[in-house]
């Protein structure tokens, strides 16, 4: 029985840490994720794919600030849309060829993707998500009186714009999506977890400066598509305890309770595993499944044969 599944890509299947970020490289891994892609689907599944943005908006960033003498800058939620686009493009082009090398029918589309955010959530009073180039310590302070950001000092390496992270609320554009599902096609959406936007009182919605953890907007995409499982797919086979230690421990299938314990004992790093351990977590709660594998493993894991599977009970 074919399942309704939610593929969330990490920034690996993009580009790999020291590679450098031509397009050729970039369309190179992308490709080879959608191979993999491509045989979720012929193994009979409907798929909703969504990625993660962080080097693409990064290197978008920095290309306005380096040709800020020339060309006006424009703000971080334009930058999301436009990896959006780009990193849509790349996945939809070598999805549609995988499927027609493998003779699986169905359409691919790239939907550009407004994930909404609470106005008043507290990050907004916080920002802590580092982003873009480095700045000295002279050119911070000046951004922070004429632009208003807010500098940070980075782990001795110069000073970074911070923004907020806030919760995503809404995936804006889902009964589309439910729609092209129902008609055999793969959606990919919600890339670099969405584009931020806030509704007014009325409900009038306007970009904001921030970024929102893919992850989490996975979650919400998989919640509101009704999604069976949850897939997440990164760059380790499986999620251990005591992780990098020489008594790591793999996890096959867990239960939710169980994962719930190790999440409490600190077993899953923040800013990596841990945002995707709470939101497979949060999934499972839900009566349904979550699975963290690597790329390559994706089938057999969505066979019960490998990766690390959050299970309602
Ligand atoms: P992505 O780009 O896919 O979001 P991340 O680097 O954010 O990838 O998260 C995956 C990384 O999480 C792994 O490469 C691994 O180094 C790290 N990690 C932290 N804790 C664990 C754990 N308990 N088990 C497995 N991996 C872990
Ligand atoms: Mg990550």
């Amino acid at each position: 029985m074919g399942k309704r599944v939610v593929i969330a890509l990490g920034g690996n299947a993009i580009l790999r840490p020291n590679q450098e970020a031509t397009f050729e490289n970039q369309l190179a891994n992308v490709k080879t994720s959608t191979d993999l892609i491509a045989e979720v689907k012929k193994a009979g599944h409907k798929v909703v794919v969504t990625h993660g943005n962080g080097p693409q908006v990064g290197n978008i960033l920095r290309q306005n600030e380096e040709a800020k003498a020339f060309v006006p800058p424009l703000p971080i939620d334009v930058c999301s849309a436009e990896s959006q686009g780009f990193i849509g493009y790349m996945m939809e082009q070598t999805l549609k060829n995988a499927l027609k090398l493998a003779d699986v029918k169905g359409e691919v589309v790239t939907l550009l993707t407004e994930t909404e955010v609470d106005a008043k959530d507290p990050a907004f009073l916080e920002p802590t998500k580092p982003i873009g180039v480095f700045f000295t310590e002279e050119e911070a302070n000046e951004l922070e009186k004429s632009k208003g950001w807010v500098m940070a000092e980075d782990a001795g390496r110069g000073y970074r714009r911070v923004v907020p992270s806030p919760q995503p609320v809404k995936i804006h554009g889902v009964s589309a999506i439910k729609a092209l599902i129902e008609m055999d096609t793969v959606v990919i959406s919600t890339g670099g977890g969405g584009i931020p936007v806030v509704a007014d009182e009325k409900g009038f919605l306007k970009g904001v400066e921030a970024v929102i953890d893919k992850d989490r907007s996975a979650l919400r995409l998989s919640e509101q598509v009704d999604a069976d499982v949850f897939m997440i797919l990164t760059d380790v086979p499986n999620v251990y305890l005591n992780y990098g230690q020489p008594d790591q421990l793999k996890l096959e299938g867990i239960s939710l309770a169980d994962a719930n314990k190790y999440m409490a004992e600190g077993h899953f790093a923040d800013g990596s595993m841990g945002p995707k351990m709470e939101a497979a977590i949060a999934f499972a709660a839900q009566g349904k499944e979550s699975i963290i594998c690597s790329l390559d493993e994706a089938v057999a894991a969505l066979r019960g044969e490998a990766g690390t599977r959050v299970l309602p009970a």
